[in-house]
């Protein structure tokens, strides 16, 4: 079976500033509908599972501080979030603070590693992306108690051979930006579903269902070869902040 792998940003109150920013109100919409799609814990740590037998995580990237709303949001319905955290940003303004992280894994919730400085992995140094690597573990495993297992690379910028230079450090799941559902094994760089502002009630169900992602796909392609690679580069590097 498939896992469906769920990505937001921040999920704000009032509307929505930035391209990936979802309502609170969006957000408890698409929570009802997995909840209504059969979406349940099943083993501490593990995927939800949805009605149909796939597998469910939701993800979060960035630690933003709303992102304490929506673990109490998660936890009012039984469900559990996947946190990727920028683990050398923690307690920045407007970031989640170390505490709030250990109160999140302590919650149910499972913490990953969003890099260290949240700077993009693909134009750094071997040694600068080994401590991007390796940092995080440390303090978010200090924070936890746990192994930290999940690895989102900032922007899901992904530069050859990460796949084994990940393993190595011991992370077990890698989740990119790329668009799609995840296999059975969740093995090498898993695709993912992001959620935006655009994304409709009836989107949301197509994205979740796997629809619509071929045509997204061919669209975000149609726009970045209309505006070129640098500034869809520029462009994405805003939307990420
Ligand atoms: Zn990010």
């Amino acid at each position: 079976m498939t896992h469906a792998i769920l990505v937001y940003h921040r999920i704000v109150e009032g509307a929505a500033e930035r391209f990936h920013d979802v309502t609170v109100t969006a957000f408890e919409q698409h929570l009802d509908r997995l909840l209504a799609l059969g979406a349940r814990r099943e083993t501490p740590y593990g995927p939800l599972r949805l009605g149909d037998g796939r597998g469910l995580f939701i993800s979060f990237d960035d630690a933003t501080d709303d992102h304490a709303l929506a673990g109490r949001l998660l936890e009012r319905r039984g469900l559990t979030g996947l946190f990727l955290v920028p683990a050398g940003r923690l307690g920045e303004p407007g970031r989640l603070t170390p505490a709030q992280v250990s109160g999140l894994a302590a919650a149910g919730h499972v913490i990953g590693a969003h890099g260290l400085s949240h700077e993009r992995f693909d134009r750094m140094a071997p040694t600068d992306l080994d401590r991007e690597l390796s940092q995080p573990r440390a303090i978010l495993s200090g924070l936890t108690g746990r192994e930290i297992d999940w690895l989102a690379p900032p922007g899901g910028l992904c530069p050859p051979g990460l796949a084994d230079r990940v393993a190595a450090h011991g992370y077990r799941f890698v989740r990119t930006m790329r668009w799609g559902l995840a296999g059975a094994d969740l093995s090498g760089l898993l695709p993912a579903l992001p959620v935006t502002s655009r994304t409709t009630p009836d989107g949301f169900s197509r994205l979740l269902a796997g629809k619509g992602m071929i045509r997204l796909a061919r669209a975000k392609d149609m726009v970045k070869s209309v505006m070129g690679e640098t500034l869809w580069d520029a462009l994405r590097e805003r939307w990420r902040r």
